[in-house]
Order: structure tokens, then sequence, then C-alpha cells
């Protein structure tokens, strides 16, 4: 008796996904930023939202979920539902270090659903305009100097601020004292304001307020010179040769997102990407368009497990505790 009833469920639950997914999105689609508003992870996906909101017709509205290096945001959007409506913002930091320095309950790679690479940038070594060094070696020379470690603000242990930090430490044969705060943005108001010394911190952050004059840039973690900024030196130039470090970012979904919706946000926001207005003003901000040949769901998962197994034995190495 309960056969054709049970048959009549299985039928409509069969039937309710790709209809789900047909409609998707159908509602606002939140993104969880697991940094503080104002900041580069906080900034790259609203300029994003917006290219995606074209290609999705809903908006994207983003929530900064912060705190513990953006372990607690990513938390929430593995524990959400896997409808395609709540999807998580992260980086280098958040969906590769974090799982080498923090206990989580949830594995990075299992629990989630790659949907697509975003833009990087490479690091820029900041200081307070007060800091009496002009050069990347100056800056070195006075760190060693200092009868107190010099204060690096951090967006908490694991960051990519923080990943730098330690990688600058080790390069330069320095140390300082790490100071976490809920993303970069607070830290650089801090900076700004001469509260904390220096700043291993992301380009796009830190940019607009070395084009101001409000803080100075030592050099650039790459091999070349950004356009956006032709002015800072790189660190090979400025005499720390290959200390280089590229923050990337992308999207990830819930563990069990359909592969349907995960299609249609990876292509909304390849289209965002690829439009000139949105591409423009990530540019302008010293960000670098990820490679078309890694554009799909799969590269992201690819990358990101590749990025374990090169950066979990050096941060394990550093013994990074967590306060
Ligand atoms: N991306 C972080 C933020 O938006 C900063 C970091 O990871 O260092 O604040």
């Amino acid at each position: 008796m309960f056969r054709p009833i049970l048959a009549t469920l299985i039928a409509i639950f069969a039937l309710a996904e790709p209809a789900l997914a047909e409609d998707y999105p159908t509602r606002p689609v939140t993104v969880v930023v697991p940094f503080a508003a104002g900041g580069p992870s906080d900034a790259m996906m609203r300029i994003l939202g917006e290219g995606m909101k074209r290609s999705l017709g809903q908006s994207i509205v983003v929530e900064d979920i912060t705190g513990a290096g953006g372990s607690i945001g990513v938390g929430r959007v593995v524990h959400s539902a896997p409808d395609g409506y709540t999807i998580g913002f992260g980086h280098l930091g958040t969906h590769v270090a974090n799982g080498a320095i923090y206990k989580l309950n949830y594995d990075l790679v299992t629990d989630l659903e790659p949907i697509v690479l975003l833009p990087s940038n490479p690091m820029v070594i900041v200081s307070r305009n007060a800091v009496p060094a002009k050069t990347l070696k100056d800056l070195i020379a006075w760190l060693k100097s200092r009868p107190q470690p010099a204060t690096a603000g951090t967006a908490g242990a694991g960051s990519g601020s923080h990943i730098a930090g330690l990688a600058f430490e080790k390069a330069a044969g320095v140390s300082v004292q790490f100071v976490p705060y809920r993303g970069t943005a607070p830290a650089l108001n801090d900076l700004v304001a001469g509260q904390i010394d220096i700043i291993v911190d992301q380009l796009s952050n830190s940019i607009n307020q070395v084009r101001a004059g409000n803080i100075r840039a030592y050099a650039v973690t790459d091999s070349r010179r950004s356009d956006q900024a032709q002015d800072i030196p790189t660190t090979d130039e400025a005499g720390l040769p290959n200390f280089h470090m590229t923050l990337w970012s992308g999207l990830w979904a819930p563990k069990g997102t359909p592969k349907p919706i995960i299609d249609k946000l990876n292509k909304a926001a390849n289209e965002a990407l690829a439009d000139p207005q949105v591409k423009k003003q990530l540019e302008n901000l010293g960000l670098r368009m990820p490679p078309a040949s890694q554009s799909t769901p799969e590269a992201l998962g690819d990358w990101q497990k590749a990025e374990i197994a090169k950066w979990w034995p050096i941060i394990k190495a550093a013994n990074v505790k967590v306060e």
C-alpha cells in the first residue's frame, strides 16, 4: 500500500533537483566574505557581484562574517544549505593555510565544491610614514636594529597578510610582532594612523593609500612591477630576490550543491570577469585576471589541492600558534 506513495515521492524528489537548478536563481544569492568590510576581499567581491548580477538576474548580497583568519566565515558556508543561495569567497589563506593552522570542524576540500578561480595580486610591503626607512634594505636594517620587535598588522592567523608576513620574516631574517585584525581594512586604518609599523599587504588594499602618500611602499612580492604601481620596485630589484608571493582568490559552495547550479555560478563569474567595466575596476586595484585555461570549477579544485600540497609543509614547519 505504501509502495505507490513511496514511488511518487521518489519521482517528485528526482524531478525537484533539475527543476530547482533550471530556475535558479529565483532570489538573491548571498556570498560570505570572511574578512572585514572595505578590505580587499570585500572590495573584489562587491565589484564582481555587480557583474554577476547582470548575468544571474538576481542581486549578490555580500555578507562579511569575520574572525579567526576567515575560518569562521568559511565554516558558515560549509554548514549552509547546498542550494546555491549561500556561497563563499576565499583565498590562499582561508582555503589552504587555515587547514594547516586551525583545528577546523570541516575539511577544506571534501566539504566544499569549487566554483571558480578569481583574480590574484602580489603583496606589497608597506609601513607607516614615520618609519625612518626609504628603501627595503633600510626597512630591513631598521627592523633588525629595534630593541623591541616592530608590529605587523594582519587579517588574523592564516590570512594572506599573515602568511606573507611569515615569509617576509624568513626571507629578510627579521622578527616582527604580528597584530591580528578582522581584515586588512582595519589594519590599514591603523597603519595610516601610525598605530602599527608595517603590513605585508595585498596590493589591492594598500594601493590607494600609497597613491595618496599616506603610507610608504617598499616592494611588491613579484618578479615584475605592477602596471598600476610602476614606481614600486619588485622584491628582486629591492634586494630580496625570490621573495615572491601571489594571493589568489576563488568562490566555493557547500558540498552537495547541484552541478547545474555550480555551472551557472561559474558562468556568471567568468562573464563578470570578462565584462570591461568589471575588468577595469579590478585591474585598477592591481589585480590580475586568472588565466582562461583555469576558468572551470575543476581547475580551481586542482589548484587548491596543489597549493595545499605546497604550503602545508611550509606552514606546519613555521609552527604557527593560534591565540
Ligand atoms: N583578504 C583579507 C581581507 O580582505 C586580508 C588578508 O587575507 O590578509 O581583509
